[in-house]
């Protein structure tokens, strides 16, 4: 039987060593698979494969031997694509060897290389393209098929109900029967952990000690102390809360069991959207890298979370974020230049016209010199160049007044209490923006009376030591930035700058076994300096307020783009307004469009931008409907007004907004959708009955306009009738009517017997005549006399665009007893203001000591405002008055505190009467 069993391993090792005889590379790397193949104990599989010659067709990982052994198919030498250059990590024998030689330890040798993450923001469009460049940048001299580029990986784990859904479907059974199940379970259910055990929570008494229980049991009870108390579900508890869930579990026992055993395993790779880590050699032998469906990206398999171990091998994580903010700085800028012909970037200047498909550079904004005051600059439609001041005053009183809604980093409401600290400055907005953190912040109160009131801190920082005022001089006094930390440390604690950066490290995480060892250090070489008492106080601040002490660079970026964007809605708050709008989340459109209207602006004088046209009014920012010489996708900006874009219209998408997009010069509607299309009733409904035709000469009446829109372009059984009406009608204004009409039949008749005398029939075309009337554009829109009203329009914008572009007020009478604007003052000088307004947007809610009350967002047209009604108003308020659409009168006190205006006490909101209806009538009914 022996000459039927084929090669041994043994036997094998030998021919591929002979094979490789001459080739020392290959016998190395040959010797250190076999010892690999072994300790996995794979003999069997490859004696398997040689005997059967089965033939790998793709390169197993690289391996020498089933190419010697000539098991491959179509594949090159392994050993030409594998690069030599793998990493290794710091051999401490290396080091001694070396510090044997030169008696010091290496320069370039660093003990523990935790390197950091670099983070870099972009456009959201731009991080794709940025992926792209720096894998084909950094790869281009690495052709290994690998390169020195790729992503980081992250891992899904199972969850109770996608480990149902998978375990069904591998069991052979029907997935519809999980997903009925899975999908009625509450979000809860996937906290169960890995087995379907949980904690004991109970208390329990051992050896007259109470301690918790801490048993992991997958019951209801604990079996150990009969407690329910657990710190998560278990698989029993689960059963017990959702019924559906048992049954489940009765028909489909092993799923059940199989699914809880691999909750908690990993389910799948993915990739991190912007993380990728650039080495300067193959990643191939360093990393472990699997490849990505999506794009055929290398991903590293050393996902997110194990970055540190990354680190330690000297690979440094890059983290390509997009930012919205940028875009919407970005778009700002576009729309002001195409608007008012003011240009941000430079290279875009020298390019006449405006071409579509060449960005805008906005190098202007990179021109930025603090020791000149200059954050930037741009060019005026004359091509003159104006400096934008670091501390422009409309800008910071924007700051100021808290009017930061949009705004990066300051667009909170804990923000914006900040900020009413106070902003005369960038430096102050730096440093609002640095300690709005949990333990700096604690620090505010003490840097602003620094700020504003002659304390005497320099005095005292100097009599501590004169660098210690250097240090903390522009910052009120305060420790703010981690360069200061490790300032301190170098020169009032005798750090070295490593020394240093271990310690603001060891500061910023929490390292306490560090801690104390630094904290002695410090102690002892700070007293020689600032004496002991000094020292330890020092100490307590530095761990306090340090440990969210922000790198001061990063501060600084993070400030100019929040300072961008004040300085932006300052002057141009309409372009601000409508890039926001454009970008932001649909749920804020509505607040933005109240707080673009409240917060108003003074038009911008660009020629004197430097000294700015203070005395000019200020504006409420004007929001219309869509611009049909200049339709966009996004809101746009015509003059100083906000124009609707087609995007928000429900029922236009991305394809027809294209059809449409771009500026038209047309004479009328017909004009118009000869050159654009329009046939399709919808869209062209949306865009008459939102008054986009209104600015067109002749079109001011929406309501005549559909009329002849649906005469002219609409069929259907529907339309017949208004058809004939209007025919009727416009016969009617030129005096037809069945008399006139016979009369002149008979006149035909007469004229056709004298024409012809010996014919004796008429032709139809006689007997049926009738006349055709004049049923242009014009005629058929004068028939139409009344335009939609108010009502209409308001209900139109509701449905198309789901929020009012016009005033909701329009529909009411109003006595004109209160708007939000002057509300506020009314009742600072002693009066009792009634605002009215319609109630936009209502939610209930409990306070912390539950008691019921009620937010109402409310619009007068111009401005929204926050009415908060308490629990005892809110029981005697009539619940048909708080109602979303409903305009209302309310009586209400301003509470400054809230920055909010308050239901005045034990009174009731009272709804306002339409216009035209009763008075009386109505108290009636
Ligand atoms: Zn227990």
């Amino acid at each position: 039987m022996t000459d039927i069993v084929g090669k041994s391993w043994a036997d094998i090792k030998i021919i591929a060593l002979e094979k490789a005889n001459d080739l020392p590379d290959y016998k190395k790397r040959l010797l250190f698979e076999f010892k690999e193949i072994e300790k996995q104990g794979a003999m069997s599989k490859w004696e398997e494969f040689y005997n059967e010659k089965k033939k790998f067709d793709s390169n197993p990982n690289n391996l020498v031997l089933p190419w010697v052994l000539n098991l491959l198919v179509d594949c090159d030498d392994p050993m030409a694509g594998r690069s030599d250059k793998i990493l290794n990590t710091v051999r401490a024998s290396k080091v001694y060897e070396y510090i044997k030689k030169h008696d010091h330890a290496p320069s370039d040798f660093v003990k523990d290389p935790d390197m950091p993450d670099i983070d870099l923001d972009c456009l959201p469009k731009a991080r794709d393209p940025i992926k792209e460049y720096a894998m084909k940048q950094y790869g281009k001299d690495i052709n290994d098929g690998y390169g020195p580029v790729c992503s980081v990986g992250t891992w899904q784990t199972y969850k109770l109900r996608s480990a149902i859904i998978d375990t069904i479907s591998a069991m052979g059974f029907e997935k519809s029967a999980a997903w009925e199940v899975t999908t009625k379970l509450p979000d809860e259910v996937d906290d169960l952990k890995d087995g379907g055990k949980a904690l004991c929570k109970g208390r329990i008494i051992q050896n007259g000690e109470e301690s918790e229980c801490g048993h992991r049991h997958p019951n209801v009870k604990c079996p150990k102390c009969g407690s329910t108390d657990t710190d998560g579900p278990t698989i029993a508890k689960l059963f017990a809360e959702h019924e559906m869930l048992a049954n489940f579990a009765i028909e489909y026992p092993d799923v059940i069991t199989c699914a809880v055993r691999i909750v908690g395993r990993i389910r799948n790779m993915g990739m991190h959207a912007g993380a990728l880590i650039i080495a300067d050699r193959s990643l191939y032998g360093n990393v472990p890298l699997a490849r990505s469906n999506n794009k055929g990206y290398w991903i590293s398999m050393w996902s997110e979370g194990r970055s540190p171990q990354l680190s330690k091998f000297g690979y440094i994580k890059w983290d390509i974020l997009g930012l919205k903010t940028l875009q919407y700085i970005f778009n700002c800028c576009k729309l002001i230049e195409m608007n008012r012909g003011i240009s941000f970037g430079d290279e875009y200047l020298q390019k006449s016209g405006h071409s579509q498909d060449l960005p805008p550079a906005m190098t202007g904004w990179d021109d930025i010199d603090p020791s000149e005051n200059r954050a930037g600059h741009f060019f005026d439609e004359n091509g003159v160049k104006h400096d934008i001041s670091l501390n422009d005053k409309f800008a910071l009183s924007l700051a100021d007044e808290q009017k930061t809604d949009g705004v990066f980093q300051f667009d909170t409401d804990l923000a914006k209490s900040i900020l009413a600290n106070g902003v005369t400055n960038f430096n102050d907005l730096l440093f609002y923006n640095a300690a709005g953190h949990p333990g700096p912040m604690a620090s505010i109160p003490e840097a602003v009376d620094n700020r504003d009131n002659d304390t005497g801190w320099r005095k005292k920082l100097k009599n501590i030591h004169p660098q210690l005022l250097e240090i903390l001089d522009d910052t009120y006094g305060i420790i703010l930035w981690q360069e200061q930390l490790a300032a301190i440390w170098q020169n009032l604690g005798g750090f070295t700058a490593p020394e240093a950066q271990d310690a603001r490290k060891a500061v910023a995480k929490k390292w306490a076994h560090k801690l104390r060892g630094i904290e002695a250090k410090w102690i002892l070489g700070a007293s020689k300096s600032i004496g002991s008492d000094n020292a330890k106080d020092l100490w307590q601040k530095m761990v306090s307020f340090g440990r969210y002490a922000f790198n001061r660079s990063h501060g600084i970026s993070y400030c100019l783009v929040a300072y961008r964007c004040l300085w932006l809605k300052a002057h141009f708050a309409p372009e601000w307004w409508a890039a926001v709008m454009s970008d932001c989340h649909p749920d804020k459109l509505v607040r933005y469009m109240g707080i673009a209207r409240s917060e108003g602006w003074k038009p911008t004088d660009i020629t004197r931008l430097g000294n700015y046209n203070s005395s000019a009014d200020v504006k409420s920012v004007v929001f219309d409907t869509l611009n049909m010489y200049n339709l966009t996708s996004d809101f746009t900006v015509t003059g100083n007004v906000v124009n609707q874009g087609m995007i928000g219209i429900k029922g236009i998408g991305e394809s027809v907004a294209e059809q449409y997009e771009g500026r038209i010069d047309f004479t009328d509607i017909d004009d118009f959708i000869d050159k654009k299309g329009g046939k399709k009733k919808t869209i062209l409904e949306r865009f008459i009955k939102l008054g986009s035709f209104k600015n067109v000469p002749g079109h001011e009446n929406s309501k005549a306009l559909w009329t002849y829109y649906q005469y002219k372009y609409c069929t259907g059984k529907d339309i017949t009738k208004l058809k004939s009406e209007l025919r009727e009608m416009l016969l009617a204004r030129e005096g037809w009517d069945s008399s006139t009409i016979n009369d002149e039949i008979d006149r035909q008749i007469k004229e056709y017997r004298n024409t012809f005398p010996n014919r004796r029939k008429i032709p139809p075309k006689i007997t049926n005549w009738k006349p055709k009337p004049d049923d242009s554009r014009e005629k058929i829109m004068s028939l139409i006399v009344d335009d939609f009203t108010a009502e209409n329009i308001l209900e139109f914008e509701k449905e198309y665009l789901g929020y009012y572009l016009h005033s909701p007020l329009d529909i009411y009478d109003i006595e004109g007893n209160c708007t939000i604007e002057n509300a506020k003052e009314v009742f600072e000088n002693g009066g009792s203001p009634r605002i009215e307004a319609v109630i936009i947007d209502i939610d209930f809610a409990q306070t912390r000591t539950h008691k019921d009350y009620c937010r109402l967002i409310v619009s007068d047209g111009v401005q929204t405002a926050l009415v908060l009604i308490w629990e005892n108003e809110l029981r005697i308020q009539r619940e048909e008055n708080l109602v979303p659409g409903s305009g209302v009168q309310i009586p209400v006190d301003y509470d400054k505190s809230r920055n909010s205006f308050v239901l005045h006490r034990g009174d009731m909101i009272l709804k306002l009467l339409r216009k035209g209806w009763d008075k009386k009538q109505c108290l009636k009914d």
